[in-house]
């Protein structure tokens, strides 16, 4: 849960504004609200994104308020939207070595495009902050990111979506997808304890057409699965492509 306690004036003025707006909205559905994933403290890595990747409070109000259209308007397209994480902005998590994040998940990213478009879908490969992300539509987005070389020891992939959905059950479909086939197809363990805000309320969640289902995937740690996640792209993209099929043939 949201607490207001940490709003900044400013945010509660635009929050007070959005809720007053949307009051007069009233023939619309509302956004469902989901609580939070729990998270351990002694669990929680620190994050390994910059801040730009998270959405500050203040944007959710604009991002709910052009949240709010008909579920019918949007086509089903055959059409899946990739992240490459942090391309076109900065190098992600970089490595003593200097490999970055933003080759490893460049080099997953050019297979999942090509894997998908062999199945026959418009696959439309976005930079980090990618200007076709406004009102994005789709039927699934799906980006991808790798953890950092400073954990010694974590091992693991994760996935999320974001917090307040306008389509939770879509969502957590297409999450429990890539859980799954992700999993079977690359041997690696989950590691949810480590999910932050940076991914929960991901940046391109809020620019996206709200009833695009989205997730983040970090697909691994660049030290510690350094053997699958840069030494095996194929395998690491064929998880992810799996995953979406998964979530895609549920809802054809
Ligand atoms: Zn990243």
């Amino acid at each position: 849960m949201l607490s207001l306690a940490g709003l900044s004036l400013m945010s509660a003025v635009a929050l007070s504004v959005w809720l007053v707006v949307r009051e007069n909205l009233s023939s619309t559905p509302a956004p469902a609200l989901t609580a939070r994933p729990t998270l351990s403290e002694s669990n929680v890595l620190p994050p390994t994104h910059s801040d730009r990747l998270l959405v500050p409070m203040a944007d959710h109000a604009t991002h709910d308020l052009a949240s709010i259209v008909s579920a019918d308007d949007v086509p089903s397209s055959r059409r899946v939207g990739i992240v490459a994480g942090h391309a076109g902005y900065d190098p992600g998590a970089v490595c003593p070595n200097g490999l970055t994040e933003a080759e490893v998940n460049m080099a997953v990213v050019r297979i999942v495009v090509e894997l998908l478009s062999q199945q026959g879908y418009q696959v439309d490969l976005l930079e980090e902050f990618d200007t076709r992300l406004k009102g994005y539509r789709a039927d699934a987005l799906v980006s991808i990111h790798a953890d950092s070389c400073e954990v010694p020891g974590a091992s693991g992939f994760k996935v999320a979506r974001v917090t307040h959905s306008a389509i939770p059950e879509a969502e957590d479909r297409l999450v429990e997808c890539l859980y799954r086939e992700y999993e079977a197809v690359t041997g690696l363990p989950r590691h949810p304890n480590s999910i932050t805000d940076n991914m929960t309320n991901y940046h391109a969640f809020h620019e996206i057409d709200p009833y695009t289902p989205g997730a983040i995937i970090e697909i691994g740690f660049m030290l510690e699965d350094y053997a699958y996640i840069v030494r095996r792209p194929r395998m690491i993209a064929r998880g992810i492509v799996n995953g979406i099929l998964c979530f895609l043939q549920q809802n054809p």
